[in-house]
């Protein structure tokens, strides 16, 4: 009988893993809101708003299991056992993530582990905070007769990206986790073929009453956020389309947008 029981309350038990949007939680889903709101463990990333956990249960427990690189942090494989370890007891657990889970979020690595233990998953996609900074900043990351495409790169480790091919390729680029290495990464996009001129811009805490934007060509857009004193989280999007989100600019000044020519 216990033994029934035991597997009873593995079968009820499972994860969410939910993506929260970029920052205002009124860009989080509804089914987002309907999974924390079953949730009886949260356990939230250090980039989620707290207001977001205002959709979990009142009873329920909240973990926070934040990183930022480079600080102290909770261990992935913690999280992961712990997720593992509240869902085989039988209850529901919501993994709150920045953003969407599939972007930069390891939202994979928990997916894969968790199905190798055989807890049940959902995933809840996210307003990926790329989406997050186009919307704000009215940039349209694709638009025809300028860009056909968008890719997403992370900056952290862009040693090895192939920037000829990307600046070949035409499309717009969105760089996470770049802001500590922007001298670094813009440097290395020179040499790779893009023109100083491209126009580019690095927006700080998008989809958030701290949002702050610098605009410049590439070629001095380092210096000019380091003027601004900009801080992670931040995003760099680089392409003709940050141009014309600027022409069509309504204010600057109620964007927080400082432009550089
Ligand atoms: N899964 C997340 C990304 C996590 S990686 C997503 O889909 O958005 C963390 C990086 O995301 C940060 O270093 C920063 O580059 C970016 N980021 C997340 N939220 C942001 C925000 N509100 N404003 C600007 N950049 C943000």
């Amino acid at each position: 009988m216990a033994c029934d029981l035991r597997s009873l309350a593995a079968m009820s038990g499972r994860v969410y893993l939910i993506g929260a949007g970029p920052g205002d939680p009124e860009l989080m889903t509804l089914r987002a809101a309907r999974a924390l709101g079953e949730a009886d463990v949260v356990l939230v990333d250090e980039l989620v708003d707290a207001r977001c956990l205002l959709h979990a249960k009142f009873t329920a427990t909240i973990l926070k299991v934040g990183k930022r690189g480079g600080c102290k942090s909770t261990p992935q494989a913690f999280i992961e056992r712990l997720m593992v370890r509240y869902a085989s007891r039988g209850a529901v657990v919501a993994r709150l993530k920045g953003g969407d889970p599939f972007v930069f979020g390891r939202g994979g690595e928990e997916l894969f582990y968790l199905r190798e233990k055989g807890i049940q998953v959902e995933v809840v996609p996210g307003i990926t905070a790329g989406l997050g900074v186009a919307a704000a900043l009215g940039i349209p990351l694709t638009h025809r007769g300028v860009t056909q495409g968008v890719t997403f790169i992370a900056g952290h480790s862009s040693r090895s990206t192939n920037w000829a091919a990307l600046n070949d390729s035409g499309a717009t680029l969105v760089i996470y986790m770049g802001l500590a290495r922007l001298r670094e990464i813009t440097a290395a996009m020179l040499a790779g073929g893009f023109s100083s001129a491209t126009p580019a811009c690095v927006v700080q805490d998008a989809a958030r009453a701290t949002q702050r934007a610098v605009l410049a060509p590439l070629g001095s857009l380092a210096q000019c956020v380091d003027d601004a004193g900009l801080a992670p989280p931040a995003l760099i999007v680089v392409g003709e389309v940050v141009n014309i989100a600027a022409l069509h600019a309504q204010t600057t000044e109620d964007r927080h947008v400082r432009r550089h020519h």
